[in-house]
């Protein structure tokens, strides 16, 4: 075991301060990585403050992060795909059983044995996992990522959770070119979907309850900007779309979307409001329409979704903040006050 610096919560109310955690020294399959850059997901700060207490608790202390891009610096002795020096990436997930169906096929995200990043049980040094806020993190390399080194780095950290979120549902759902897609809330999801989708060649729609962002939803790739509580707008566009993402975390009528879908067409929710949806029955029977969730992605996919945005040079819109910031940033994400992800530098933790 070795010391590594970290940000960690105390408790649900406390802010994350500077700390010292252990890892352990990398075994046979194991990639150690000291980490240059975090992003901030607002699945983070639920956590942190506890939120999710119904479905999976917080262990405190908590050391959040899972959008993680850092350099390898060690390696154990059976380590085949990476050399220190390579740049590489972890996600939502650090392990599985491997060998369950869904393993099997890819998706590991859906094991019942699956340890996400932080707040999951480590079963090498006991406890729970610990995650991106802090100088290093040690990663069975079946869950290590490579990413093009040409990406700025900074923005490719949100690619691992904000990234894979809304390319899994769109590669599934089968969007491409000549497709209609609408994206729904322009926040870290949704921005991440309008590259996404463009870059598909889909005509793409967003929509926003805020007028403010047309321009900024034009440059990110949309053809097309509606907003939502513009009824007469709304209305034009109904039973017209093959796919919609529904990247919307707050309360809202699902309903005035789904009658958007042309029939056969999907609407996948990405977002995880607290309270359940009201979902229209005659919405789904009329046209056959599919209401559908979605969940990161498995790892094969997470690497052809880098190696997408390699090709097509995509990364996150990221505003970058030294670890010292991260407290604020809490504050500011949850009023949204962000284009469109915070990105943590993570050099800033080495004078802590
Ligand atoms: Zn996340
Ligand atoms: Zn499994």
């Amino acid at each position: 075991m070795y010391h590594t610096k970290a940000y960690s919560a105390a408790s649900a109310t406390s802010p994350l301060a500077s700390t010292k955690i252990q890892r352990r020294n990398p075994t046979e399959h194991d990639v150690q990585i000291e980490i240059l850059f975090c992003g901030v997901c607002h699945s983070d700060v639920h956590q942190v403050r506890n939120e999710w207490s119904s479905i999976m608790p917080t262990v405190y202390p908590i050391v959040p992060g899972h959008e993680i891009v850092g350099r390898v610096t060690r390696i154990g002795a059976a380590v085949a795909k990476y050399q220190p020096g390579d740049l590489a990436a972890v996600g939502c997930m650090v392990d599985s059983d491997g060998n369950c169906p869904q393993c099997k096929a890819g998706l590991e995200q859906f094991c019942p044995n699956m340890i996400l990043t932080f707040n999951s049980p480590d079963k090498h040094l006991g406890g729970v996992t610990y995650g991106g806020y802090s100088e290093t993190i040690v990663v069975d390399e079946r869950f290590v990522l490579r990413v093009p080194s040409h990406l700025n780095l900074a923005g490719a950290a949100p690619l691992l959770c904000a990234g894979i979120t809304t390319y899994s549902p769109m590669r599934c759902w089968g969007v491409t070119k000549g497709r209609k897609v609408g994206v729904v809330g322009l926040g870290g999801l949704g921005h991440m979907g309008v590259k996404f989708a463009h870059a598909f060649g889909a005509h793409v729609v967003v929509f926003t309850t805020s007028p403010g962002k047309k321009d900024d939803a034009l440059r990110l790739g949309a053809h097309e900007v509606v907003v939502s509580r513009d009824a007469n707008a709304m209305q034009k566009h109904t039973g017209s779309f093959d796919f919609i993402l529904d990247a919307v975390s707050a309360h809202h009528d699902i309903n005035a979307y789904i009658n958007l879908l042309r029939p056969d067409g999907t609407i996948t929710i990405v977002g995880a409001p607290e309270k359940p949806l009201a979902v229209s029955a005659f919405s789904l029977l009329m046209g056959r329409r599919n209401l559908s969730g979605s969940l990161i992605g498995g790892i094969a996919e997470t690497q052809e979704m880098l190696d997408f945005c390699g090709k097509h040079n995509i990364t996150a819109d990221v505003e970058l903040i030294p670890i010292q910031k991260v407290n604020e940033a809490y504050e500011r994400l949850l009023k949204a006050d962000v284009k469109y992800r915070f990105s943590i530098d993570m050099a800033s933790l080495k004078s802590e």
